[in-house]
Parts: structure tokens; sequence; C-alpha cells
């Protein structure tokens, strides 16, 4: 087989969550680029995502991932519409700002639960799918610096971030028995939704600016490469690792 030939996706099925924008969106383009059909999953629809994939390879589903209660839904509809899945990519999640002293248990839950309980919950329901199938997966999470770093007003993202980067080395040793492929990317700074208000910033902004080796900060493409390897065969003896995609931050 030629190498270029194990990163392609062709037949393959994925879950993408948090498609509707940044970098969920940017990862379906990638898989579905690369040849896999994809079930976007966000709270508002995906419907940009769509229009600038195409609806033969992407569709979507409106779901809260602000609990747990729509994840056997979601995993049945990737069954129903493809009849498989292939591959999860755990890209929900959100940010609270606010000093650590005043920090309120609604910024600590909201994040906690999509950036970690739903994201264990849902690898969890696509494992059993992908052990049942007898076919193996991958899963990705989407971790981050703060993976790595302790951040500034962000503990409850942080907690969760880190927790990512454990999860997913956690999970990774029990199922790669089963040929299952738990791994994460760590995005550097990039521009999306998420962090407007530290673009908003002119001083922050500046700083994060000018610490970044690459000189720039990162956009929605700067990822795709890193998704289709970790989603695709060419990652098969990859097992609990967070790739960082940062521009150098981490090496600095
Ligand atoms: P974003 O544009 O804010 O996207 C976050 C996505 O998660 C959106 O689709 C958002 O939906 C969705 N989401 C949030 N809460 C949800 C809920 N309760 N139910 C369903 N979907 C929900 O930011 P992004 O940068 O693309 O973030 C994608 C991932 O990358 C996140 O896990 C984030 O933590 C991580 N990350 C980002 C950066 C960065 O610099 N941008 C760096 C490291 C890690 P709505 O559009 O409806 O809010």
């Amino acid at each position: 087989m030629n190498i270029l030939d194990s990163f392609s996706l062709a037949g393959k099925t994925a879950i993408v969550t948090g498609s509707n924008t940044g970098l969920g969106q940017g990862v379906s383009i990638a898989l579905a680029e690369a040849g896999a059909k994809v079930l976007g999953v966000g709270r508002r629809p995906s419907e940009e995502t769509q229009a600038r994939i195409g609806a033969e390879s992407f569709s979507y589903i409106v779901e809260d991932l602000g609990s747990i209660e729509p994840v056997e839904r979601i995993v049945a509809a990737a069954k129903e519409r493809f009849g498989r899945i292939d591959i999860l990519v755990n890209n929900a999640g959100l940010i609270r700002r606010e000093d650590a002293i005043d920090f309120c248990e609604e910024n600590w839950d909201d994040v906690l639960n999509v950036n970690l309980k739903t994201v264990f919950f849902l690898s969890q329901a696509a494992a059993r799918a992908f052990v049942a199938q007898k076919s193996g997966g991958k899963i990705i999470n989407i971790a981050s610096m703060l993976s790595y770093q302790g951040g500034i007003r962000v503990p409850s993202y942080t907690a969760s971030k880190s927790g990512v980067k454990g999860l997913t080395m956690a999970l990774a040793n029990e199922w790669a028995k089963y040929g299952i492929n738990v791994n994460a990317i760590a995005p550097g700074y990039m521009v999306t939704n998420n962090t407007e208000a530290l673009r908003g910033d002119a001083a922050r902004s500046a700083d994060i600016l000018a610490r970044i080796p690459a000189g720039r900060w990162g956009t929605q493409e700067d990822l795709m490469g890193a998704a289709v390897f970790l989603a695709s065969a060419a990652s098969d003896y990859v097992n609990g690792f967070t790739l960082a995609v940062d521009g150098g931050w981490l090496a600095r």
C-alpha cells in the first residue's frame, strides 16, 4: 500500500461534536475531504458547515452536550445513517473566565460537564459500538495548552483539559486491545469564538502573540492534517498521545 493510501478515510464514518463553527467545522471539512461521511453534532444547526462540505458527505443533528442524556441518541443516529461508526471527534467545549477567588459553581459545572463528562460517556458509547462491530476505531479528543499549563482566570477549563489529556491515556490503555486508538490534539492559540475575548484584550493578545514561535495565531486549517492523521490507519500504532498543534508554544 502506498503511504498516502493509509491517510485515506474513504468508506469511513465519523461523529464530530461542536461541528457548527471553529475547529470542529475545520475537522469536519478535513475528514470529509479525506473521504469520510461525517455526522456533525451541535447545540445549534451546523448549516454553514454543511454548506461548505455538501450534504452528500456531511449531515448533522442538534443536541446539547451539557448533559449525557443525548449520548446514546447520537451514537444511534450515526449507526442508523451510516450502518457503522469508525471515528469519534470530541471537539465541543466551552470556557468561562472569572477570577478563581470568585469562581462560581455554575462556571465549574457547565465547563466540566461538556468538556470532560460528556467526552467520557460519548467515548464509552462509541467504544461499545466499535467493539460490537469488531472493527476497532479512532477517538480524537480536543485538549488544550491548558492540558499542560495553568492558565489565568480559567480554573474549570484547565481542570477539564488536563482531565482530557489524562482520560485520553486512560482510555487508550484499556481499549488499544480492541484496536481502538484514543489520542488527542492540543491546539495552541487559534482564531475561533473560544478566543474572541482574549483577542479582544489588546495587552493579553500582544503578550500571547509575542510568545508564539510561529509568530501567528493558528487557524481552522492548521488542525486539519493532525485530525486526518489521527483518524486514519496512518496512526494505527499511536495510542494515548496528545499531539500539540501550537506553532511551537509548548516548546518555548
Ligand atoms: P468555539 O468556536 O467556541 O467552538 C466550540 C464548539 O463547542 C461550538 O460548536 C459550540 O457550540 C460547542 N459547544 C459548546 N457547548 C456545547 C454544548 N453544551 N452542547 C453542544 N455543543 C457545545 O471554539 P473552538 O476553538 O472551535 O473550540 C473547539 C474545541 O477546541 C474546544 O474543545 C476548545 O476548548 C478547544 N480549544 C480551542 C482553542 C483555541 O485557541 N480556539 C485552543 C485549545 C483548545 P456553540 O457554537 O453553540 O457555542
